[in-house]
């Protein structure tokens, strides 16, 4: 019987890749929606993540779609340096980190899962909206969103892999989740421009009234994020859409003094293609993921707030566990259950470290920045950093000599 993959996101589509890494064949992924588009923006992926997509043998795909990051700059507002670390290979690491757009990520997945598993692997239009215990497995429910007919698939598992707003996850916890929010508002968009510092550089600037993140995502192409407090007309829309659009202009007025002899921000981010307004959100960490035979994966897991790269890496990281363990343990429960054990207390260390990056951390980094004590700051984010590589699984060490989650590597 097959295993079912509710949602074609960054999550669902590498737990495709993973299973038939592992000898599964049998994987299906059902899509909501009915065309999957290049959506989003840049996302950065740490070397933790490049190793397992690297290992499902997508590195040089990867490596010809996006940039690799060279290091990580924190800047004051004033455009001074506070510290500056290597990251990737440059940090020692066995594996690159890339930035890339989420959009050609999701496109290079979506097409080695059609090219690995066959074309009908992913089935668009299809959304999964229920999911009952049958006697030997799972029998899923789907409404076609062309016609509207609702047909069903018996599965030995489900993986729910629907993104923050999992209606999935509601139905098996019997209540919604709510989506969390500190009442900060992310801009995102990207901007054709030159290279800027090394021309591989992250670039991190500001203090705890507003920050601003720059990285190139592709030749002659730099992707922007600005994360500030929601104000009375802004970031009111609803949590957790990916989708919303905003005049770049709209981001553009807040940066108004952010115009550096390394970079003018103001002008990048005015001369912006597209723009989006997404109210920062999260979930409170979940004491339960796997339910009979459903395991939720990814976002519908642990959905985070987007600082230290990891909402997607975390994803990357879980759809790899999960396939080793359908490879290795005796019955798909012990399978899900040890995931669950293996993951659910990783995926929550994140979430929390997240939150904490999202408040007093700057604050407390900024306040020395601004009294001139730039090596006090400097020693606090290095310090910061290396806690955050431990706990989400990137510290250089450990990650380049732990074992691989490939089944033929781990015997
Ligand atoms: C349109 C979009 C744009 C995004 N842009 C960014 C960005 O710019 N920066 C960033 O950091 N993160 C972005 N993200 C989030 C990021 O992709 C995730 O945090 C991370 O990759 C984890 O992915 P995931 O697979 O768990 O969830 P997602 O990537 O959200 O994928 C979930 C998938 O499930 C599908 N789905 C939902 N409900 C159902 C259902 N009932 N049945 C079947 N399919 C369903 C969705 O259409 C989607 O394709 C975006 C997500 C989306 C969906």
């Amino acid at each position: 019987m097959s295993i079912v993959i509710a949602g074609a996101g960054i999550g669902g589509l590498t737990a495709a890749l993973s299973l038939h890494a592992v000898g599964r064949n049998d994987v299906l992924v059902l899509e909501a929606v009915r065309e999957i588009r290049d959506v989003g923006v840049g996302i950065n992926l740490p070397p933790h993540a490049v190793r397992e997509l690297s290992e499902l043998g997508l590195g040089d795909a990867l490596d010809s779609i996006g940039v690799r990051t060279k290091e990580l700059a924190y800047y004051d507002p004033a455009g001074q340096l506070i510290w500056a670390e290597p990251r990737g290979l440059d940090a020692g690491y066995r594996w690159p980190q890339y930035s890339v757009h989420r959009g050609r990520l999701q496109r290079l997945l979506v097409d080695a899962v059609r090219e690995r598993l066959g074309a009908a692997a992913i089935q668009v239009g299809q959304r999964v909206t229920a999911v009952k215990e049958a006697a030997d497995g799972v029998v899923v429910e789907v409404v076609d969103a062309a016609t509207g007919i609702i047909s069903s698939h018996a599965a030995e598992a489900v993986v729910v892999a629907d993104g923050i707003r999992s209606g999935l996850r509601d139905s098996l916890i019997g209540a919604v989740t709510p989506l969390a929010s500190n009442g900060w508002v992310m801009y995102r968009g990207t901007a054709a421009a030159g290279p800027f510092l090394t021309g591989e550089s992250m670039v991190i600037i500001g203090d705890e009234s507003q920050r601003i993140v720059v990285y190139p995502i592709g030749p002659g192409l730099l992707n922007w994020l600005l994360v500030r407090p929601k104000s009375e007309d802004r970031g009111t829309g609803e949590l957790g859409n990916w989708n919303v659009p905003i005049a770049p202009e709209v981001a553009a007025s807040f940066v108004r003094n952010y115009r550096f002899d390394w970079l003018d921000v103001h002008a990048l981010i005015a001369s912006s293609t597209e723009a989006y307004e997404y109210p920062m959100a999260d979930i409170d960490p979940l004491p339960q993921w796997v339910f009979g035979g459903c395991v939720l994966l990814g976002d519908s897991a642990h959905a985070m707030y987007p600082f230290g790269s990891n909402g997607a890496s975390q994803a990357i990281l879980d759809a790899r566990v999960l396939a080793y363990q359908v490879a290795t343990a005796s019955t798909i429960d012990e399978a899900l259950k040890t995931y669950e054990a293996l993951r659910r207390p990783v995926a929550t260390e994140v979430q929390l470290a997240n939150r904490r990056q999202a408040g007093d951390v700057m604050a407390r980094v900024s306040a020395m920045a601004r009294r001139g004590a730039h090596g006090d700051a400097a020693a606090e984010l290095q310090e910061i950093e290396r806690r955050y590589k431990q706990l989400a699984g990137f510290d250089v060490g450990a990650l380049n000599e732990r074992r691989s989650w490939s089944v033929l590597k781990a015997s």
